[in-house]
């Protein structure tokens, strides 16, 4: 009989696991979505519906001999995982594969691909009502919402507010990357109000019409009609039970091995976001451990020990701000940090777009072609 493995979470690091591990395995995917969600694209998709079909895709055909359950997984015990139903799923290996929750639109609350469309449709239609707007949080996903927003709507007035004294307040951010990004930003004319945070927050829902005046700890005042939450992400790892509880970390990632099995446990495995490895949490990493998961399970299964090891990703920051702007930073093998400009960053973005879609793209419907790589 062939090993039974149930990945919990369809995302880059829990499709890749699966689809890997079909042709060896039992595997059943369990994902409360009716779809991969390509994260990596979702705040392009927000500001130009011609982004939606590659962003929001069906697993059609990525499991041959497995299935998909759209269902959320409530408990996660070794060997035995609980459904939202009263469903109970028995497994040789268990991947942990949760990610990371974002507000609105970087991820959507529509657990369906029509609900998801319906929704950014209605944001859309809505900003196109709006003079301002205002992001809260001038971190990677705020400054690279506040560029799709303005590529997008050309008139509108986007105000980041940073409650530290600068945007991009990360160690790991190199200045001249802030300085870069801050130039391309206010040069289109968004406004960054640092130093305090908002006294309370708009009295709307992020992403829906509805004007307001909200203030900061400082004392200043922005009038707009809508507004975004972009921080306070935190890992989704709500559903260890009693006995794996101590594994999960303050911040809400959960401890693993260089293996990444979770400490303690050899047949427990977690990919992605939610891991405690100390590097910048992104898909194209995501992927990697996939990688090293698969060949440790494979590993397990032929009755050795696991040969596959992660050694913490090197740093990188791609910051798009819109299709054709941005910057990025990228540590080279010797340890230092090159800062890109603009063309590097949109060849970045593609790249990280590219190599961590599913396998069999469906054809795109309405997105101008990219541009190539230089063959030089
Ligand atoms: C705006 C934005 C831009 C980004 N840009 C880039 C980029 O350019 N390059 C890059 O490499 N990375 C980028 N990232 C980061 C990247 O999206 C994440 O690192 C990546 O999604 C992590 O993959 P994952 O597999 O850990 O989790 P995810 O891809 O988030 O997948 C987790 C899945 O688990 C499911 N799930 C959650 N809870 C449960 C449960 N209880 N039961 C069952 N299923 C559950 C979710 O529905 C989800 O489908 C970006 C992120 C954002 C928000």
């Amino acid at each position: 009989m062939a090993a039974r493995v149930v990945v919990v979470g369809g995302g880059y690091g829990g499709s890749a696991v699966a689809r890997q591990l079909d042709d060896v395995a039992d595997v059943v995917l369990v994902e409360p979505r009716d779809g991969f969600v390509h994260t990596v694209g979702a705040l392009r998709a927000a500001a130009d519906a011609a982004w939606e079909d590659r962003v929001f895709r069906p697993y059609d055909g990525l499991l041959k001999r497995g299935r998909v359950l759209q269902d959320w997984v409530r408990s996660v015990s070794p060997g035995v995982v609980l459904l939202s139903t009263t469903q109970r799923l028995e497994a040789d290996f268990v991947v942990l594969a949760t990610g990371t929750s974002y507000a609105f639109p970087a991820k959507t609350g529509d657990l369906t691909r029509d609900g998801a469309v319906a929704a950014l449709a209605r944001m859309r239609d809505d900003l196109s009502r709006c003079d301002a707007v205002l992001v809260e949080g001038g971190g990677p996903v705020g400054l690279e919402l506040a560029g799709e927003l303005t590529h997008a709507f050309e008139d509108l007035h986007v105000v980041v507010v940073e409650r530290e004294d600068r945007v991009l307040p990360g160690e790991d951010v190199e200045p001249e990357l802030r300085e870069s990004v801050v130039r391309q930003l206010t040069d289109r004319g968004v406004e960054l109000v640092t130093g305090a945070a908002l006294v309370a927050p708009p009295p709307y829902e992020v992403g829906r019409y509805g004007p307001f005046v909200a203030e900061t700890a400082a004392g200043v005042s922005i009038g707009a009609q809508m507004w975004f939450r972009c921080h306070g992400a935190r890992p989704l790892t709500d559903y260890l039970d009693d006995d794996l509880v101590a594994l999960r970390r303050r911040d809400r990632t959960v401890r693993v091995t260089r293996h990444l099995s979770l400490v303690g446990e050899d047949r427990l495995f977690a990919v992605g976001d939610i891991t405690d490895m100390p590097e910048d949490k992104r898909a194209t990493v995501a992927h990697e451990h996939a990688g090293v998961v698969v060949q440790n399970i494979r590993d397990l299964m032929a009755g050795h020990p696991p040969s596959a090891a992660h050694r913490p990703a090197r740093r990188r920051l791609v910051l798009a701000l819109g299709p054709d702007a941005g910057a990025a930073q990228v540590e080279q093998a010797d340890g230092s940090v090159v800062v890109l400009g603009a063309r590097d960053t949109v060849r970045l973005k593609e790249d990280d777009l590219t190599r961590t879609d599913l396998p069999a793209p469906v054809a795109l419907v309405g997105v101008p072609p990219q541009p190539k790589r230089p063959t030089a």
